[in-house]
């Protein structure tokens, strides 16, 4: 019983239970070499501290300047069951802009250059090709083709790239990169549509999409926005160093 506790204590905020930087490597290996204490070492002999040394002032502070650390701070529960995050719980929101665009692109074109057409149910959507993303929405779509009843979930989608930054904010969105897929938004919840204010107390959690979905793309390393406190259930995004079964 004791145990329990201190674990629920712990969820996702103590050291111990980070991802370990050692997934960055593995989940991208035609970018990164190695680790060397807190460097990160490029294929393209280029180098990035994993801890930038900022001393965030607020949560969203961190969401603002997250540096490698802070993206790795909180494990990403792929594979479990649905239930309502806990209170700032949002592993995988955290995106350091200058380590996603070295891989995807850091401008439009960089970024459209890298992306190709996936089927979606009929819809071509696109999406980046680098680190097998499309592959991975194409092995997502295969699975979900077997489940019909399904299907009014994940159609129409509501769009995949499109570069700009989170509604009022300056973080880049996952969607400038093309790795990002929203899903139809009659079945979906985001947290803004419920008038609270980030990192305010309370926000509701109002899920309709079902697990069989979730779990489908996270077996093939998409992490699902219904699993941040900021929920956004019809958003996933292709992000191998936290996801996968
Ligand atoms: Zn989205």
């Amino acid at each position: 019983m004791r145990r329990g506790l201190i674990l629920g204590a712990c969820l996702g905020v103590c050291a111990s239970a980070q991802v370990s930087p050692t997934r960055l490597v593995t989940a991208y290996p035609a970018f990164l070499a190695r680790l060397d204490g807190n460097t990160l070492l490029w294929k393209d002999d280029t180098s990035m501290p994993l801890t930038a040394g900022r001393v965030f002032t607020s949560p969203a502070d961190r969401l603002d300047h997250p540096d490698l650390r802070e993206l790795l701070r909180q494990p990403y529960p792929a594979c479990t069951p649905l239930h309502a995050p806990a209170y700032a719980q949002d592993p995988g929101r955290a995106r350091p802009a200058v380590f996603f665009g070295k891989m995807y692109g850091s401008s439009p074109a960089a970024v459209k250059a890298k992306l190709v057409v996936v089927n979606w149910f009929g819809q071509p959507l696109m999406f980046s090709r680098v680190n097998g993303a499309a592959d991975a929405l194409r092995a997502v779509e295969h699975e979900l083709t077997a489940q019909p009843a399904l299907r009014k979930y994940l159609t129409p989608s509501a769009g995949t790239y499109l570069w700009r930054v989170v509604a009022g904010s300056t973080r880049q969105s996952a969607h400038s990169w093309g790795i990002a897929i929203d899903l139809n938004t009659r079945y979906s919840a985001y947290w803004e549509w419920s008038g609270y204010r980030e990192f305010q107390h309370g926000i509701p959690y109002a899920n309709r999409v079902p697990q069989a979905v979730v779990w489908a793309f996270e077996r093939h390393g998409f992490v699902w926005g219904g699993r941040w406190y900021h929920s956004d259930t019809m958003h996933f995004e292709y992000r191998p160093e936290l996801s996968g079964c």
